[in-house]
């Protein structure tokens, strides 16, 4: 290194007066901190810990300017939130650990979500869609067998005790016959392996009939399907023979709530580029069919959009835009006494406000791909995720781990694919999220970056999955500090009950 002849080669400690000054009560514990608005910041420690300062007060703490006595309030909500210690070792520690520990418990016993594309076939032709075929040719487009068993023994390698198995599409219920044989097989290996199982069926709810209802009853299957808005937006989206795929969808919720119950059946919609204009009436809609709560999800960009751009190109300041008011409106109804949550929010809400983790995958550190989720398709290959198998049928195979009766345990969760992804699943250690304050609230989604940036690894400044977080944590933040009243609505979503 060249070093300029009047460049300082030492540094020098700072004049005595300046440590004097400093407070000795106390010391820093690791923390990070951002900018809220014009007036307040926030600081965050690696629990999820967080105070909500006023602007300026942070640069006294870090230059240890701030004295106990200047604000005692704020002097013990930061130490009762692990920002400053009057110890060099927090006397707590063993709290904070456990703390810890709880947060990241999720890795305690590795995947429990296994989805199964029981079949590509599908009756529907959404515009978002890009993995369903419409035909009749099972042998191509169902899963066989052979690769069903294959697959629940893996699931039951895997070792967490509790597993779920669920079942996608196409349209899962099109391959009924091959549910019934996988449940059945999959009770049998559970009983054996002594797993507690679950399952779920992801459907459009069109083809749903009683058998399949009495079936769904008897083995206690929680039924997941779509419901996009109200009828001019479910059907423009979620387009099929007739026209009326929201129609069926309400008819099939309204059976399946009489025979399963109300809590059984749950419903998810995708935001296309007509829904971004109509928050307002998504939620109406949604509160109208008797639903506590609402996923506000944005398309996700694995292609979709490269096969139908009108329709589903949009940017994510527009989604941050609908979802904005959309969550406005949402907290309206909370003030009227009707209790609605938005799932999105909630998930984040948890991280902020409990030491609990969140069982949802796009939200967790290490990523959710392989540490929670694993996906076989329907032919019998495996990916590290919902979203790889979609990149997959774009034929990128980047996230394909591995094949069904091809592959071990071992070479599926372990192999050279599994360790590669490995590498960037942490925002602990990603740069721009590793001193980021809501990195204790966010995710990371190799998958995603890649799709969207090219490498698994991202580049925050101009990451989308970042944009969204970040936009919607601080917003969050924003409508706490506006009003006491949003926060304790927050609080109930969290809990379930309407306080
Ligand atoms: S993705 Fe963005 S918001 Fe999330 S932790 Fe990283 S820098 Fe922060």
């Amino acid at each position: 290194m060249t070093i300029a002849p009047n460049q300082k080669q030492t540094r020098k400690f700072k004049e005595a007066e300046v440590y004097k000054n400093q407070s000795d009560s106390y010391y820093l514990l690791p923390f990070k901190f951002k900018s809220l608005n014009n007036n307040y910041d926030i600081i965050t420690n690696d629990l999820g810990d967080f105070v909500i300062i006023a602007k300026g007060i942070v640069h006294k703490i870090v230059t240890k300017q701030f004295k106990k006595e200047d604000d005692l309030e704020l002097y013990y909500e930061l130490l009762v939130n692990f920002i400053i210690s009057e110890t060099t070792v927090p006397e707590l520690l063993e709290v904070i650990v456990a703390r810890y520990r709880t947060k990241k418990s999720f890795l305690d016993h590795f995947t429990s979500l296994h989805i199964f594309v029981i079949s590509l076939r599908c009756e529907h032709t959404c515009h978002y869609c890009q993995v369903s075929r419409v035909t009749q040719n099972k042998d191509v487009f169902d899963m066989s067998f052979f690769h069903i068993d294959e697959g629940i023994k893996l699931m039951m390698q895997s070792p967490n005790p509790n597993v779920t198995m669920e079942f996608q599409g196409g349209e899962a219920l099109l391959a009924f016959e091959r549910i019934k044989y996988a449940v059945a097989k999959a009770k049998v290996e559970a009983e054996i392996n002594n797993k507690n199982i679950a399952f779920v069926i992801c459907t459009n709810l069109a083809p749903i009939t009683d058998e399949i209802l009495d079936f769904v009853n008897e083995h206690e299957i929680l039924i997941s399907t779509s419901l996009d808005g109200p009828k001019f937006i479910h059907n423009e989206n979620r387009k099929r023979p007739g026209n009326n795929s929201y129609e069926l969808t309400l008819d099939g919720i309204a059976k399946c709530r009489s025979v399963l119950g109300e809590d059984k059946v749950s419903a998810l919609m995708t935001t296309s580029a007509l829904s971004l204009k109509h928050p307002k009436e998504i939620i109406d809609e949604y509160v109208n069919n008797g639903f506590a709560n609402i996923f506000l999800r944005p398309i996700s960009p694995y292609g979709f959009a490269k096969y139908n751009p009108n329709k589903n190109h949009y940017f994510i300041e527009e989604f941050l835009d609908f979802y904005k008011e959309g969550l406005v409106h949402i907290l309206n109804y909370n003030k009227q006494g009707v209790f609605l949550a938005e799932d999105y929010a909630s998930i984040i809400l948890k991280k902020i406000f409990t030491p609990f983790p969140v069982g949802y995958v796009d939200l967790q550190s290490p990523a959710g791909v392989l540490n929670s989720v694993v996906v076989f398709n329907y032919d019998g290959k495996v990916y590290a995720s919902d979203e790889a198998r979609m990149i997959a049928e774009s034929k990128d195979f980047k996230f394909q781990i591995g094949e069904l009766g091809k592959n071990t345990y071992n070479e599926i969760f372990y192999g050279d694919k599994a360790l590669e992804i490995s590498e960037t699943w942490c925002n602990e250690s990603l740069a721009g999220c590793s001193d980021c304050a809501f990195q204790p609230y966010c995710g990371a989604d190799p998958v995603l970056n890649y799709t969207t940036q090219g490498d698994l690894y991202g580049f925050r400044p101009t990451n989308i999955f970042c944009k969204k977080n970040m936009e919607i944590i601080k917003f969050l933040f924003e409508l706490m500090i506006e009003d006491k009243e949003n926060e304790r609505i927050f609080k109930s979503w969290i809990t379930g009950f309407q306080s």
